[in-house]
């Protein structure tokens, strides 16, 4: 099948070359042209893990290629995946992207005599794919839906940093249909991918994505709230009681196997990307335009803003900011991409840089994208995390990548000018830290002067002073 892929970031990117890699004859197409130069050169302009080797056979194999235009390869495919991006611009999502996306396709339409299918995989509220889409592919090609085209919803679920493996095995692939030509034309797409296919009506498709961001986006921010009341509490620590409650078979099966729903039940940093922010938001000003309850999209974002600032403060404690040396490991918002939107390192180093702080900064991936982004034009670069410890007088762990969880005890004390560990992630085993001389802090442990140490004889709470019971 012929395939045209608008849009190439992260999701159009790995759509097209794991569509190109089972045997699909693919074309990207994007307005940026040096991305097209990149890839036609099967160069891979993101970072993810199998992404490079894939798109380098596709593109020597000539199965994938790229082009900036839009109409010659509309024309001479049977399938468009509109993968642009739906930015948050605000006040709401930005549909800049997907209108001149619809725009460009209609007017190609215009002038084809075969039928066509046109699939939205950007992440798109309800009734987008219906209205906005539909009317304008109608309007540029002077034809109704059904005459010769189809439309689709097809939500992309893959993860960053996972992206490649997600998109060759999915859990499942969602088509919503205009009607039963396009869902079996988009099926015939994805006939390599040994999943459940659901097929629904568009706007339920377009559903089905928001809401699934949305339990998991909920479920960081629930494990961040209940360790951050752990850390209050004196002789609790957050770890164990995740552990404790991952042991419910519901969630670790008798094996010992977690689901992978536990990934995301554990406390940290907050969830970034470019995806879960913009998308709870999205649906929580949808659902306050339906006069539908949002209490509780509006708590988990709120609860997410705060998150990394905690890290910032955690630092505080323990020494005056002003004027100290603070490395910071991990700029990307998660493993395995050099994505930095919407990353945690980007109010972390902000605060720091407010507070007087000389930041350095470390990523084992995403340094070329970070010297290029405003957040990090203050801070210095080191080429290796041994370089960022180098002298410093803190350090703030955000990304927990493999490398780091290397870093031994003894190198944090020959590197650092005084070896304090602020660790986002619990990447760190602070026992053995302790051991060593490093002072550990981490989320979800009791620290604060004041922890409450149970419930009193009358009924009331009794705060302690933890400090001052341990002397006692
Ligand atoms: P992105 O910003 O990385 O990529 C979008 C690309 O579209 C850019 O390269 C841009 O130049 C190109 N583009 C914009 N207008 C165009 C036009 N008219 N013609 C051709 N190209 C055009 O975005 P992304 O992260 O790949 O996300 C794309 C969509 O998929 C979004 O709606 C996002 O919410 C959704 N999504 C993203 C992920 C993810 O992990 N990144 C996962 C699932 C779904």
């Amino acid at each position: 099948m012929k395939i045209s892929i608008i849009g190439t970031g992260y999701v159009g990117l790995v759509s097209a070359t794991c569509l190109a890699d089972s045997g699909h004859a693919v074309t990207c197409v994007d307005v940026r042209r040096e991305l097209v130069a990149d890839i036609n050169k099967g160069r891979a302009p993101v970072f993810e893990k199998g992404l490079q080797e894939r798109l380098q056979d596709a593109v020597l194999n000539g199965r994938l290629k790229a082009s900036t235009d839009l109409r010659s390869v509309v024309l001479d495919s049977d399938v468009s995946l509109v993968c642009v991006g739906t930015p948050n611009n605000g006040s709401g999502m930005d549909l800049t992207q997907i209108v001149s996306a619809a725009e460009g396709i209609g007017g190609a339409l215009r002038g084809k005599s075969t039928y066509h299918v046109i699939a939205v995989r950007s992440t798109v509220l309800p009734g987008t794919t219906e209205g906005i889409v539909k009317d304008t592919i109608e309007s540029q090609s002077g034809r109704t839906l059904g005459d010769k085209w189809g439309l689709c919803m097809n939500p992309e679920f893959l993860r960053e940093g996972h992206a490649v493996e997600d998109f060759l095995c999915p859990d499942r692939v969602v088509i919503g249909a205009s009607d039963d030509r396009a869902a079996r034309m988009l099926l015939e797409v994805y006939r390599h991918q040994n999943c459940p296919k659901l097929v629904t009506s568009l706007r339920t498709a377009e559903m089905i994505k928001y809401v699934a961001n949305s339990l998991f986006a909920t479920m960081i921010s629930f494990s961040n709230e209940m360790a951050n009341i752990c850390e209050g509490i004196s002789g609790v620590n957050a770890q164990d009681v995740w552990r404790g409650v991952h042991l419910d078979r519901r969630l670790t099966f008798p094996g010992g196997q977690a689901a992978g729903m536990v990934e995301y039940l554990w406390h940290g940093l907050g969830f970034g990307g470019s995806c879960f922010p913009k998308d709870v938001a999205a649906l929580r000003g949808l659902a306050k335009q339906l006069g539908a309850s949002n209490r509780i999209l509006e708590a988990v974002l709120e609860t997410n803003a705060i998150q990394p600032l905690k890290l910032v403060n955690l630092l505080e404690q323990e020494m005056a900011i002003s004027g100290k040396k603070i490395a910071v490991l991990g700029l990307a918002f998660k493993p395995g991409t050099d994505d930095l939107r919407e990353s945690p390192a980007i109010p972390v180093v902000d605060a720091l840089e407010r507070r007087g702080a000389h930041v350095i900064v470390h990523d084992p991936v995403a340094m070329p994208k970070a010297q290029d982004h405003s957040a990090f034009q203050r801070a210095s670069f080191a080429a290796d995390w041994s370089s960022a410890l180098k002298d410093a007088d803190g350090c703030c762990v955000i990304t927990s990548w493999d490398e780091y969880k290397l870093i031994r005890p003894e190198d944090f004390v020959a590197l650092m000018k005084r070896p304090l560990v602020v660790d986002g992630r619990g990447l760190f085993d602070p026992k053995l830290l302790a051991n060593s001389g490093v002072v550990w802090r981490g989320i979800g442990y009791a620290h604060d002067k004041r922890t409450f140490r149970g419930p009193s004889p009358l009924g009331s709470q009794e705060v302690s002073d933890k400090r001052q019971h341990e002397a006692v």
